[in-house]
């Protein structure tokens, strides 16, 4: 199975600390972005849509607390807190809200890799708790999006989807059936501030079906509902079966 690449978005003001976490985790395989304040932060949140973000609490135009407040309006995305403030309290209000984790300066790398690992697990483990309820999988025709694993595969072969590709599933999965429209989509995975230009959408989905459908221009899992959004086939109806195999007479 192909490794998925990470996208981590680091906010930091300070330039020493700001290298050396892009340097290492760059070295660690991930895709860093790195913001040095809290505007271009929430900007870059918006329109990368991160896998984590290290976050920086002391940022010259906002506190790091408001980008946490902020995020957790519209976003899952989970955020690793690292900063100078050692005391309980400020760790408490990281995480009322809405951070996933907290790492004090001065951290070692090692440290700082496995909390980034854990909070990446961490929240596909909460997204499968809050998005699917207990459901862990939901299957159609030949596709089956499994939740607690993150991956969706067809006849059982991993489609190899991309993190964001896979909440663009994920989501439709757990609305089978239901049109969702374009803006439900954008902002359910990208936020109010999202951009609500349908295009990036389309590209994600284009690519989607290149992945999952047998036929990709004539979609047997997720349908397009022209100008108003997509759909995902309802298992519980005759959608995304397979179609017999035209016989000659
Ligand atoms: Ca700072």
């Amino acid at each position: 199975m192909a490794a998925i690449k990470h996208k981590i978005l680091i906010v930091e003001d300070d330039p020493g600390i700001l290298t050396f976490l892009k340097t290492t985790l760059a070295a660690e395989g991930y895709d860093v972005l790195v913001a040095s304040r809290g505007d271009s932060a929430l900007s870059c949140i918006s329109s990368h849509c991160p896998d984590c973000i290290l976050l920086d609490l002391g940022l010259p135009d906002m506190d790091g607390e408001e980008i946490i407040a902020s995020v957790r309006k519209w976003a899952r995305i989970p955020i690793v807190v690292i900063s100078a403030r050692s005391m309980e309290v400020d760790k408490a209000a990281a995480l009322d809200a809405g951070a996933d984790d907290y790492i004090t300066k001065p951290f070692g790398t090692i440290e700082l890799l496995a909390r980034i690992r854990t909070a990446l697990r961490h929240t596909y483990t909460r997204a499968e708790k809050d998005e699917i309820g207990l459901r862990e999988r939901y299957c159609v025709g030949e596709m089956e999006i499994n939740y607690k694993l993150y991956r969706v595969t067809v006849r059982g072969e991993d489609a190899h989807l991309t993190p964001n590709e896979f909440r663009i599933v994920a989501l439709l999965g757990r609305n089978a059936g239901r049109v969702m429209t374009y803006k439900a989509i954008l902002r359910e995975l990208w936020g109010p501030s999202a951009s609500m230009d349908n295009k990036i959408l389309r590209v994600h989905m284009a690519s989607i079906r290149r992945k999952i459908e047998p036929n990709p221009n004539e979609p047997r899992y997720i349908f397009t509902e022209v100008g108003v959004g997509y759909r995902m086939a309802d298992s519980a109806s005759e959608e995304g079966r397979a179609e017999p195999d035209a016989q000659p007479d």
